[in-house]
């Protein structure tokens, strides 16, 4: 690149430094040039600012608008909110981008490729809830809202037509469950069709599913599907199941794509139980910087790191391992970028 592009990096905590160190030293291969602005979040937030989204990160992020995140340790039930979570509406990160293409044969499914790409703001994640006390129980009644808006339907569903056209795909899924909730989800799927006969109709194709046959249908035949779009609540459920159908969270990255800044991560979380050993396997944040790369115009050199990974994998027979190999996090970066100089 010409050019370099500024751009926040978080090494996050656990393996997180391990990994994101491999992902630069193998971007700076490629002739991949990114200005980075080194921030802190989640425990390592924490530790040196007493916040797990420090101001310095956000104002980096608000500069650059482009970030690159290792995983961020959250406790579970109580301690502080997700930072993940928070940055999404900070950023208002209304796509989430999730990727599941086979990269090591031999699972349970081969050749799979697809992408589901998820509304990340709106639905039931609105966190509208509350109780209703009945003759002394406080809990009787649990109720909650969620919320679709238009302009929340319109955004998603033209990011999935865009991202699907841009990258050659044939066809976008809807997904919804507009027979039961006809307004909440319904609203989502007049909106596909309306957008779709508009605008997309004769340039890609456009098909239906009801959330639960859509669940059904991956396991049973999951080739049908190319890109799938749907609401919040479903594409979190979906985008995991995807993931197991390549060999789970290890190899899934994920894009969070917003009005005010896109941001690309592991799926995974820190691994605290391997954290330090040097064994980590840094593919997934591997591929969250090849779909940067592809985000900020760059797709040849994005396409050139994932065939590196592929031959390093494939060819060489060199993993770490979780995939069954024998080599450390510093061996297999080593092989990946002789593969991709
Ligand atoms: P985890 O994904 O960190 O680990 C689950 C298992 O997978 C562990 O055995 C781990 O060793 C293994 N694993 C994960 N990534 C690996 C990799 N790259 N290479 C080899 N093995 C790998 O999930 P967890 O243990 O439930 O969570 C640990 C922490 O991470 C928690 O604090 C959680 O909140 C956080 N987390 C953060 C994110 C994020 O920042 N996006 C996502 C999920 C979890």
């Amino acid at each position: 690149m010409t050019n370099a592009i500024p751009a926040t990096l978080i090494p996050g905590d656990g393996i997180g430094p391990e990994i994101v160190d491999a992902t630069v030293q193998v971007l700076d291969a490629l002739g991949a040039r990114f200005e980075w602005e080194i921030c802190k979040a989640g425990m390592a937030g924490v530790k040196e600012f007493g916040d797990p989204l420090p101001d310095p990160t956000l104002e980096s992020i608000r500069r650059t608008r482009l970030a690159l995140k290792g995983p961020l340790e959250t406790p579970v039930g109580g301690g502080y909110r997700s930072s993940n979570v928070r940055l999404r509406e900070e950023f208002k990160l209304y796509a989430n981008v999730r990727p599941a293409k086979t990269m090591v044969p031999g699972g349970r499914y081969e050749n799979i490729d697809l992408v589901l790409i998820r509304e990340n703001l709106e639905g039931l994640y609105v966190g509208f809830e509350h109780y209703i006390p009945i003759e002394g129980d406080p809990h009787a009644v649990a109720i909650a809202s969620g919320v679709n808006t238009r302009q929340g339907c319109k955004n998603i569903l033209e990011y999935a037509f865009d991202y699907a056209l841009r990258h050659g795909r044939k066809k976008v899924t809807v997904v919804h469950k507009a027979n039961i909730m006809k307004a909440l989800t319904g609203i989502f799927l007049e909106t596909a069709r309306d957008m779709y006969k508009e605008r997309y109709a004769g340039k890609i194709a456009m098909d239906e599913r009801i959330v639960d046959a859509c669940a059904m249908q991956l396991v049973l035949n999951p080739w049908q599907f190319d890109v799938i779009v749907t609401t919040n609540l479903f594409g979190d459920i979906l985008s995991d199941e995807i993931a197991g159908l390549v060999g789970g969270l290890g190899m899934a990255p994920g894009a969070n794509i917003g009005e005010h800044a896109a941001i690309f991560e592991a799926v995974h979380g820190s691994a605290p139980d391997i954290a330090g050993k040097g064994i980590a396997n840094p593919i997934a944040v591997m591929l969250a910087a090849a779909a940067m790369l592809d985000h900020v115009g760059r797709k040849d050199l994005g396409d050139r790191l994932r065939a590196g990974m592929d031959q390093t994998l494939n060819i060489d027979n060199v993993r770490t391992g979780d995939l069954g190999g024998k080599a450390s996090t510093a061996e297999f970066t080593k092989a990946l970028i002789a593969n991709v100089k």
